[in-house]
């Protein structure tokens, strides 16, 4: 496969900066197909993408003309919401896996998950001691479904030290987030300048080099038109390392979804996933949750307690 170098026009790995690319997936968008629903979390793979190239550098694949960040902060402020019991079993899916991590943190200063949708994770992160709990969400839709009790943990708008002034914090979490931002290098960079000495980043993301995400190729639910940027382990640990992020550790994850989101999911011709989501109506079956591996990745990493790296 030919080698290409970037023109102009095109951005830099927004992980590595390396300038050096190969064909990744061609561009497949369809101004039709573009609604609210583009932009919000755990809808229907639509299968479109930007242009996606893969860093000889790093491993990442990237979008290299991604769109304005005055289109994306539009587009997330106005994102749809329509995910609530998958958004639960989400966070529990998370919960789960963080919490050997989480027992062996010292601090209980803040936890503030970004991305936080309409809070699912936050009373989990209260009842694991932090304090304050902060969830910092984009969306108005997704903050308007946050329950009661949890809506006044949330703060509108995009990751940035001004939203949390005055704050010590020991865990930012952030779930399916960073494959959103335009440079995942300023978040991990303002993550670490937020943490404590000795506090913990805590990040999962796609991995486009499972092998599930390998056999679907382009039929994938990680080719969508909202990642600017997909990671496997290697450049993942890239942006940690740069950062000055040390005892980083990544697993894969598993994920515990109710049957009808896998449905959803599934590469499947739509008259087929019809019928089998009436079948699983009818069988009561729609909100069991199972548990898949689905080529996602938590990692853990943690800022030195001393300066320097
Ligand atoms: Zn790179």
């Amino acid at each position: 496969m030919q080698k290409n170098n970037l023109t102009r026009a095109e951005r830099a790995c927004p992980v590595c900066g390396g300038r050096s690319y190969r064909p990744f997936a061609e561009e497949r968008i369809d101004p039709l197909k573009i609604s609210n629903f583009t932009y919000a979390s755990r809808k229907s793979p639509e299968f479109m993408c930007l242009r996606l190239v893969r860093c000889t550098e790093c491993d990442l694949v990237y979008a290299p003309t991604p769109p304005t960040t005055d289109v994306l902060s539009a587009v997330y402020a106005g994102a749809g919401y329509d995910s609530a019991p998958e958004a639960q079993a989400a966070a529990r899916s998370y919960a789960r896996a963080l919490t050997p991590y989480v027992a062996r943190l010292a601090g209980r200063n803040a936890a503030v998950d970004v991305g936080a949708g309409s809070g699912p994770l936050l009373p989990w992160l209260g009842e694991c001691g932090f304090r304050p709990v902060i969830g910092v969400e984009p969306s108005r839709a997704a903050i308007a479904a946050a329950a009661e009790s949890v809506r006044p943990m949330l703060r509108e708008g995009m990751f940035s030290p001004a939203l949390l002034p005055d704050v010590t914090v020991s865990l930012i979490c952030s779930f399916m987030t960073l494959e959103h931002l335009e440079s995942p290098g300023d978040f991990v960079r303002t993550a670490y300048g937020l943490l404590e000495p000795g506090g913990m980043l805590a990040l999962v993301v796609h991995n486009w080099r499972a092998p599930l995400n390998r056999v679907l190729g382009l039929r994938s639910p990680i080719i969508d038109v909202e990642h600017l940027q997909l990671f496997s382990p290697r450049s993942l640990r890239t942006l940690l390392v740069q950062s000055g992020l040390t005892s980083i550790a990544v697993q894969g994850l598993t994920n515990a979804y109710p049957l009808r989101y896998w449905l959803r999911l599934a590469p499947l011709p739509s008259g087929f996933k019809e019928r089998a989501h009436r079948l699983l109506d009818k069988l009561g079956l729609s909100y069991t949750e199972m548990p898949f591996r689905v080529g996602n990745m938590l990692v853990t990493a943690v800022k030195p307690a001393t300066r320097g790296r």
